[in-house]
């Protein structure tokens, strides 16, 4: 069986609908039955999938899964003029709308209904998971005598804007009213909306985890030029890069990555391709994906087709599938492991005093 052959809804992993069976060894596939319930029954019925195109708009496509990581039915595909994968259907604007506001995080955190995470637990999470982040967005970012904005953009309750106290101005757009109250008693100025709905230049702009689930690329790159001050504004993006699986992120396991709520699936250089087409010049930018780009308006027209590389990563992250879940076990029981050791030798020792004390 060459390379080809293999690659990949050839493979049962990536050809199995329907609710999946726990692997002992694996993490893939999940189960999940609120997400799985949502997106056979709800989605099936109320949403509209419709075909979509290559942002290259090519229509070369091979077929690489047709499922996801729940076992639900979702084909994606990779376009074999450019390198980038995407869902082969997609849910319309409107019912993106519905999803976010009404469902995505209830799925996401097994949540009932009028029931929602503690804002002081999100707010402090995203702090946290934020400082890295924000620490590498201040070190290209001029803070002079005018307070620089930072828009956070769909980042729940701001709590990433939290680092950049109290040097900046900062704004926060999502959806959810109530972390946007909270977020305000923070001292965050807030936006109930998304990108079509800013109407000022900030200096910078973030983005994380955030486009990939974008339902029009088109229009919102669109937004997002309009609300750049060229050369000047640092546009921050973050999402799983599809070429970091190979050095070990999730176990090397793409499977894992596949979950319908993403329409698109990156590797950092196809990413950067993209940007280039639409004017924007990268600053900074790693594989996992954390990127900093600057607008020029210099639009590259020709597409690079990065098909083969990205084909080749993803063979390579199938290969190294076993051996990065492997590790993942040692690390998660050598520690058990080694407490079982030290309990085992301590415990003939405390035997043998109790024996030999009167
Ligand atoms: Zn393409």
């Amino acid at each position: 069986m060459n390379n080809k052959d293999k690659f990949l809804h050839k493979s049962p992993r990536f050809n199995q609908i329907g609710w999946p069976k726990l692997k002992y060894f694996y993490e893939t596939p999940y189960q999940n039955r609120k997400y799985f319930d949502f997106f056979n029954n709800y989605a099936k019925k109320k949403y509209t999938f419709q075909a979509t195109t290559c942002l290259c708009n090519n229509g070369d496509d091979l077929t690489l899964s047709m499922n996801d990581r729940s076992g639900v039915e979702f084909i994606t595909v990779i376009c074999q003029n450019c390198g980038l994968i995407r869902a082969k259907n997609y849910f319309t604007d409107n019912d993106a709308i519905d999803f976010y506001s009404n469902h995505f995080w209830k799925i996401e955190n097994d949540l009932h209904d009028n029931e929602y995470e503690n804002p002081d637990d999100i707010y402090e999470n995203l702090r946290i998971a934020g400082i890295e982040k924000s620490n590498l967005i201040k070190k290209f970012l001029n803070i002079g005598e005018n307070k620089p904005v930072i828009l956070d953009i769909g980042g729940r309750i701001g709590g990433i804007l939290e680092n950049f106290k109290p040097e900046c101005k900062l704004v926060l757009a999502d959806y959810f009213q109530p972390y946007l109250d909270y977020a305000k008693t923070k001292n965050i100025e807030t936006i109930n909306g998304g990108l079509e709905d800013i109407n000022f230049k900030p200096d910078v702009i973030i983005l994380s985890h955030v486009i990939e689930h974008w339902t029009n690329f088109e229009n919102e790159i669109q937004n997002l030029i309009r609300i750049q001050k060229p050369n000047h504004t640092l546009t921050y993006i973050e999402f799983p890069g599809i070429d970091s699986l190979k050095n070990g992120r999730r176990d090397g396991d793409l499977l894992g990555d596949l979950y319908l709520p993403h329409r698109h699936y990156f590797a950092s250089y196809v990413f950067e391709d993209i940007m280039n087409r639409y004017g924007f010049e990268r600053v900074y930018l790693d594989s996992e994906i954390k990127g900093i780009f600057k607008y020029t308006g210099i639009l590259q027209e020709k597409v690079c087709n990065n098909f083969v590389r990205v084909k080749n990563d993803l063979i390579a992250a199938e290969n190294k599938r076993f051996k990065y879940t492997l590790q993942s076990h040692i690390r998660k029981h050598i520690p058990k492991f080694f407490l079982n050791l030290l309990r085992n030798i301590r415990k003939p020792r405390n035997l043998s005093e109790k024996i030999d004390s009167p």
